[in-house]
């Protein structure tokens, strides 16, 4: 029942979760201001367009994979931005897979929802959002193993869950508009702790004498076990194939994962909620950012904040 899909935001995430809908044989109209990445896709004899209305004008669904907020509202309310062109619009589900704040994904929806469909669908009169960020990095993304935590209208959800299906292994329906937002970035207010922990316990066994081999080993059967432990490892040489082996290459960039913080932060502040750790560990990703490691995996924090090593 997709008739064609628009795919906004084809960076490190969006390539690979664009390439196996087209893989799955989905329509695919697609948009990105990087111009390299655009002919990338009509070299591929993909169906590219120069702005997020022109996506939606020519899209039933419309999935956006953005860096931030404000990269997410520009898409959506933009001069030429999905929403751009009165109340009428062609697309009636519309999923955003960026990390963004609850708030902003709430806001969005309740714009989108005062929209007018072109075509009704069904007893469907509006288009409906919903928030659909993903957990697993690159690897899950090129694998097929994303999972994603949703909000919105539980009906949207259902009919969407093929398209989950096509870039992941799973989806978890968190409720109303926002919950698959706020389940995003506690899941990675919870894995920023993690990665810290594991990288300062590691650190201080070197200095007493233990190899992070056998440390990882002793946590990985105790209860120090975790992702950032078992699967993620930020030593390089204790695992293969994770971006510590890499010189941290590649992966989740430090300066998305200070952004999380921020978002964990902002909506931490908005409720009244203490959050000492959310603000000690924002404060370490945004000094490997301002030393010059936004870009590299955040597990780098090991070398370059536990190691003292400024290389
Ligand atoms: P990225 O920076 O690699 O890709 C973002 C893409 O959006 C780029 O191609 C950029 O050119 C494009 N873009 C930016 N502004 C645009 C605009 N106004 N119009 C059209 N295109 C625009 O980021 P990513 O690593 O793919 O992450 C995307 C989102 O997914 C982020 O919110 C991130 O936090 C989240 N995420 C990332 C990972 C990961 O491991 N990389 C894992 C889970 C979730």
């Amino acid at each position: 029942s997709f008739q064609s899909i628009g795919f906004i935001g084809l960076g490190n995430m969006g390539t690979r979760m664009a390439n196996n809908l087209i893989k799955a044989g989905y329509n695919m109209v697609v948009h990105d201001i990087n111009r390299n990445t655009m002919k990338n896709y009509s070299d591929l004899g993909v169906a590219t367009k120069e702005t997020p209305f022109e996506v939606a004008e020519a899209s039933d669904v419309v999935i956006t994979m953005l860096p931030s907020p404000s990269h997410v509202l520009d898409v959506y309310n933009g001069s030429h931005g999905l929403l751009h062109g009165g109340c009428h619009i062609r697309p009636w589900l519309l999923i955003d897979s960026s990390t963004i704040d609850p708030q902003t994904s709430r806001e969005l929806s309740a714009v989108v929802s005062s929209r007018i469909l072109k075509e009704k669908r069904g007893s469907w009169e509006s288009p409906v959002m919903l928030d659909a960020p993903v957990s697993g990095g690159v690897l899950a993304a090129d694998a097929r193993t994303l999972t994603f935590m949703v909000g919105g209208l539980e009906e949207a959800y259902h009919a969407a869950k093929a398209l989950f299906l096509s870039m992941g292994k799973g989806s978890v329906y968190c409720g109303g508009s926002g919950n698959g937002s706020a389940a995003k970035i506690c899941n990675n207010l919870a894995l920023a702790v993690s990665m810290l922990g594991v990288s300062e316990a590691l650190a201080l066994g070197q200095s007493l004498g233990i190899s992070a081999k056998t440390l990882t080993k002793v946590f990985n059967s105790s209860s120090a076990r975790c992702w950032s432990s078992e699967s993620y490892n930020p030593v390089p040489g204790v695992m293969e194939e994770v971006p510590s082996a890499r010189d941290y290459d590649g992966g989740f960039a430090t300066k998305l994962m200070f952004k999380d913080l921020n978002l964990a932060k902002a909506s931490a502040g908005e409720v009244g909620l203490q959050h000492p750790l959310t603000s000690q560990a924002q404060e370490i990703y945004k000094k490997l950012c301002e030393d010059g490691y936004e870009n590299k995996d955040f597990s780098c924090v090991f070398r370059h904040f536990y190691s003292g090593d400024d290389e």
